[in-house]
């Protein structure tokens, strides 16, 4: 059977060797539907070692294939297939009479990848160009089927990287096979609205400056000609606008051309044109036109292909907001610079605003955009050029200092830097000013490098963070041994509670006026293994930040109400409350207040005889949920406390539609009571306000006799503070109850009643 392929089959020959090499397959074949023979093919399976029954099971195989995807909608024309040793991968392509698919293979442990199916539907695609080129232009000879081949073949494995290396080759190639004096490539650029010269051949010495030829506005006459081309244009001496001739006179200095121009034509829209220029006259036969436009359809599709690449790599490497290098990109680079040299001094440093979130919250997301996209060009215009900055999230940017490799010059920089950052910034018509941390981290030459550079820089600046705004600080040994320390805490915590490595504490609460004990609050302490009795103070929070709070908290509930029911059973006096601290993540953890029901049941206890204190914080962090677990707990008849009240004193407009009975006075304001007259005023402001919703008070952290004077004074009868008694375990507890007495260890104290 004939098959119009359009051309002779050598021609396309090239662009399958293109094709096989950057795919890395030992065969590219063009095969016709019918009976699996190649028509056109580079590199052979038989030199790849296939043989006897195996060649004619690729046959069928590749017959199969080929029908199948000559028989499919263009856009998804791929298939693939295995045979012994080997796998395949076909596109289908059509040209007029002739259906059959454009064929690769490989050894089968090299799997097909995404950019391979790219790379074979690109050929397909050329391979089309090329035999509509061949089509037009047989009666010219081989030579043009061939030169548009060759350039289909160059065109295959160009990427965005040696995109324009290869336009002046092809540029050159296309100027010496038409025996032009100039050949050059425009494209149309419609932010500019202007033709620009993009690369020409040969390329001229002397430009002007500017370059008449370089960027041609679209108001110029002369784009006229260009801008919405759509068929060859052909201008030849003594013919076409005086003012071409002029414009081309006036950037080469000859006067008399002709010139060919082939539009680059994609859907509606001319990206551009390719020109010829011979100085003299010259004719173009249709078939050289014709294999032009061939050509500049190629120019067309790899431009697509090549601006896709680029849009993607730009959106895969860069902040959409500020421009800067992402945190991949980032990532990437400094990988490769500690490759190189693991050794490399430089300086990672950490850059935080405070609080931006407040900027978003007042001003509006616009112009919280526009703060940072201007803290992006200062941090740029505060480093040298080849210095990374680079921006991670929200308002956290990446510095890395190149060449800087000593704390001193590290941290130099890095106040200076902060000064520039923190001066205030008109955006907007708003003046916005924020402080801002920095922490850093000098590379040390470690062997995981990367990450532990980035670690560190990262705990310098949670660092800087807690010492507030404005700080610079650097990781040093004290912070390393502190991580070690915090890394330690949280992988035996998973565990200590299923170890019985907890305790629990009680501080006494007393009654002011009489020196009874009142309630006793139930403090949590982690007996470990090796570091001894910790206080909550120094696992609390990690407690929370890993999402153990629910665990821990159910155990703390348990324990507190066997230890009273064990105080109820003795035959001393039982405190009438045990009040238990509850975290935000308990409090709303499923089903609490079902718990808490459950334990009472357990133990046999009153509800009033357990009290439950949350912290100001957590009130206000989840107000409804919280809320609808506080109305539960009361519901049960669980007396509720508000702890360190005075914080956060937003409550106070709450405290009316919170389920609570308790204040309890933060430490921060009754310790300096005696002598703050500030604090004296914001405490006498609590108790007033908890009498107006008949609410008790607690105060907390009383130390010494003066405070305990002046909580009376202002009306403040209940207390706990390291004057009466400190936390201790529940064994003496036990003691102080059974000896009435004594509990108060002093005379003073029974004397003042
Ligand atoms: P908090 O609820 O405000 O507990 C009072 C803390 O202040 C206790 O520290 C106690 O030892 C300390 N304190 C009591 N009187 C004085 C005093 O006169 N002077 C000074 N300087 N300190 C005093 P602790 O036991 O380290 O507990 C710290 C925080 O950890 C507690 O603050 C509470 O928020 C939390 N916490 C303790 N136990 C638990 C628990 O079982 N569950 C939960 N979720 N949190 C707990
Ligand atoms: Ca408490
Ligand atoms: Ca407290």
């Amino acid at each position: 059977m004939e098959h119009n392929l359009g051309m002779d089959p050598d021609t396309i020959q090239p662009l399958l060797k293109s094709l096989a090499e950057t795919t890395h397959a030992v065969a590219a074949d063009v095969i016709a539907v019918d009976d699996g023979v190649p028509l056109a093919s580079w590199g052979r399976a038989v030199n790849a070692g296939v043989q006897g029954e195996a060649l004619s099971e690729m046959r069928d195989t590749i017959r199969d294939v080929t029908s199948d995807v000559a028989n499919r909608e263009p856009d998804d024309a791929i298939a693939e297939a295995l045979i012994p040793g080997f796998t395949l991968m076909a596109h289908g392509l059509w040209h007029k009479s002739f259906r059959g698919s454009l064929c690769i293979m490989r050894p089968d442990d090299q799997p097909w990848t995404e950019n391979d199916r790219a790379l074979l539907k690109m050929a397909a695609d050329l391979c089309r160009s090329v035999m509509e080129a061949g089509n037009i232009s047989r009666d010219h000879g081989r030579r043009l089927d061939l030169l548009v081949s060759y350039v289909a073949s160059e065109l295959m494995g160009v990427s965005a990287m040696d995109h324009s290396e290869t336009t002046y080759r092809v540029l050159g190639e296309l100027g010496r096979f038409f025996e032009v004096d100039t050949c050059y490539l425009r494209h149309n650029d419609p932010q500019l609205r202007a033709s620009v010269l993009v690369d020409e051949w040969p390329r001229r010495e002397d430009v002007p400056d500017p370059d008449p030829l370089g960027v041609i506005s679209w108001d110029d006459p002369i784009s006229a000609v260009t801008k919405d081309l759509r068929e060859p244009y052909v201008v030849r001496p003594r013919g076409g606008p005086e003012s071409y001739q002029a414009r081309v006179e006036a950037g080469s200095g000859i006067h008399q051309a002709s010139t060919a121009m082939v539009p680059l034509v994609s859907g509606d829209t001319t990206r551009g044109v390719l020109g010829f220029v011979h100085f003299g006259d010259r004719d173009w036969s249709r078939a050289e036109i014709r294999a032009l436009q061939a050509i500049a359809s190629l120019l067309v599709q790899l431009d697509a292909r090549v601006t896709a690449e680029e849009s993607l790599h730009h959106h895969a490497y860069h902040d959409e907001l500020t421009g800067l290098p992402n945190r991949r990109s980032f990532v990437e680079t400094l990988t490769d610079i500690l490759k190189e040299n693991p050794e490399a001094p430089l300086t990672v440093l950490f850059a935080d605003m405070d609080r931006l979130k407040t900027v978003n919250d007042v001003l509006g997301h616009s112009i919280g955009d526009l703060f940072i996209q201007a803290v992006a060009d200062r941090l740029r215009e505060s480093v040298r050029p080849d210095d990374i900055v680079a921006r991670l999230a929200g308002d956290e940017f990446v510095i890395v200092l190149r060449g800087v490799d000593n704390v001193e010059h590290a941290e130099r920089i890095a106040r200076r830097l902060l000064n520039h950052l923190t001066e205030p910034l008109d955006v907007g018509g708003h003046v916005v000013s924020r402080s801002a941390c920095v922490g850093l981290a000098v590379n040390g030459g470690n062997s995981s490098a990367m990450e532990e550079l980035l670690g560190n820089a990262d705990v310098a600046l949670l660092e800087a963070k807690k010492r507030g705004g404005n700080s610079v600080v650097s990781f040093n040994d004290d912070l390393r041994w502190r991580l070690l320390d915090r890394a330690d805490l949280e992988f035996r915590l998973r565990t200590a509670i299923g170890e019985g490595e907890m305790r629990l504490f009680y501080q006494p609460e007393f009654d002011l006026r009489g020196g009874q004990i009142t309630a006793v609050e139930a403090l949590v302490r982690w007996q470990h293994p090796e570091r001894g009795l910790l206080s909550a103070d120094s696992f609390v929070s990690v407690v929370e930040e890993i999402n153990l709070s629910a665990e821990l908290g159910r155990w703390v509930l348990n324990e507190a109400c066997r230890q009273l029911a064990e105080w109820k059973r003795s035959s001393i006096p039982a405190p009438d409350v045990v009040r238990v601290n509850i975290s935000a993540g308990e409090l709303i953890s499923a089903d609490f207040v079902g718990f808490v029901g459950t334990l009472l049941s357990r133990y046999g206890h009153k509800p009033q005889e357990l009290g439950i204190e949350i912290t100001e914080s957590t009130v206000m962090r989840d107000i409804d949920d919280v809320l609808a677990t506080l109305l539960g707990l009361r519901r049960l008849g669980v007396s509720i406390a508000i702890d360190d009240f005075g914080t956060g004193y937003s409550s106070l407009s709450h405290l009316k539609q919170l389920p609570v009975h308790t204040l309890k006075i933060d430490r921060s304001f009754v310790s300096t009571l005696a002598h703050d007259s500030g604090d004296r005023a914001i405490v006498s402001a609590i108790i007033r306000l908890a009498e107006a919703f008949n609410l008790s008070t607690v105060a907390e952290g009383v130390e010494d006799i003066d405070t305990v004077t002046a909580l009376l004074q202002l009306g403040c009868e209940r207390a706990q503070g390291y004057l009466m008694s400190k936390p201790v375990s529940a064994a003496d507890i036990t003691k102080r109850l059974a000896e009435p007495g004594d509990y108060l260890g002093s005379s003073w104290w029974m004397g003042r009643s």
